[in-house]
């Protein structure tokens, strides 16, 4: 027996109504790529807040580690935080499926219900639904994108397991919305994250659709034009040589905190962390702020961080988070030492 596949449906608050002429076409205009809704935007550079109401480290992890897909080709971070009122709040209800709500639609809702679930993680699900989170419909809602539905198998397939939705909810989520596209199906991204599998038996003409587990070309360089430029980093911050401990925190779970230092001779050197929080330390370089050379967790005092190394001269950053991504943080010092031992 064929099984139906898994599949997300879209969130849309009461009264509002989805028209095409919301949607924004593609880089050059045009309309056949992904799309978003724009006034549904977050501002360009924001940071937008992840709380889970839930979940194991493992599935958190998961989730916070797709959505950077999208900070890496967009203007937009994410940090995981314990703030009640954060822009996106993550339920792993299993027996919910997965879905969000679109972009700034996320703010309407009350700050102790979900505006994510993530009931399964399956591939890039939950890429997908930060794309929704971010702004981003259905590669199938684009306007200039059609599918011809062969709505018996449709509605046969979802209304069984492990969707079991009514013939009511099957007309909205899947066929009404789309039942406007009148423009062939090569029109699609075939590739975008934004496109969820269905079988060729959907479809009048035969031809269906595959999972993408990964972002496509075509999503990355659409969001790098929704919004444009590069997130500007935090820091880093100047340590001295032998000079006096420098205090920090990590002020929200998540937080990473970047240092640079001189060695003005080639030499050892001794960088470490002090207080009660339990930091985790990456010291990268020379002269190269991504070549990571050494990482510590716990080497030094209790559960600080120290790490050792006989370094080039050069210029030098290190990196400071909590052990726990997730609901670490805390005060913190540190410093850096030229030993002669
Ligand atoms: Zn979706």
């Amino acid at each position: 027996m064929l099984t139906a596949p898994k599949l997300c449906f879209d969130r849309y608050i009461p009264d509002d109504h989805l028209s095409p002429a919301l949607s924004l076409g593609g880089p050059s205009g045009d309309p056949s790529r992904a799309i978003v809704l724009f006034r549904k935007l977050w501002p360009n550079g924001s940071t937008l807040r992840v709380r889970f109401l839930e979940g194991t480290s493992a599935q958190q992890q998961l989730a916070m580690q797709q959505a950077r897909w999208w900070s890496e080709v967009a203007n937009l971070r994410f940090v995981t935080t314990d703030a009640t009122d954060a822009e996106i709040r993550v339920a792993f209800d299993p027996n919910d499926g997965a879905w969000s709500y679109i972009g700034t639609d996320c703010r309407s809702i009350p700050t102790n219900e979900p505006t994510m679930n993530l009931g399964f993680q399956d591939g890039g699900t939950s890429a997908h639904e930060f794309g929704h989170a971010i702004g981003m419909a259905h590669e199938h809602q684009n306007p200039a994108g059609g599918i011809s539905w062969n709505e018996p198998e449709v509605i046969r397939d979802l209304s069984g397991p492990p969707n079991r939705w009514t013939v009511d909810q099957i007309r909205h989520n899947v066929i009404e919305k789309y039942s406007q596209d009148q423009i062939h199906g090569t029109a699609f991204d075939p590739d975008s994250i934004m496109l969820y599998a269905f079988p060729s038996r959907w479809t009048t003409n035969g031809i269906g659709t595959h999972a993408n587990d990964v972002l496509s070309t075509l999503d990355k360089s659409f969001m790098a034009t929704v919004y444009p430029g590069t997130p500007v980093p935090i820091g880093p911050i100047g340590l001295t040589v032998n000079g006096p401990e420098v205090e920090d925190q990590i002020g929200v779970p998540g937080e990473e905190d970047v240092f640079a230092f001189t060695a003005a001779e080639a030499g050892r050197y001794i960088i470490e962390t002090a207080g009660k929080t339990d930091v985790v330390m990456k010291l990268y370089g020379p002269n190269n702020p991504t070549q990571l050379i050494a990482e510590d967790d716990d080497g030094g005092v209790g559960t600080n961080s120290r790490i050792v190394r006989s370094l080039l001269k050069g210029e030098y950053r290190v990196q400071i988070r909590h052990y726990s991504r997730a609901t670490g943080k805390g005060p913190y010092r540190i410093s850096v030492k030229r030993t002669s031992v």
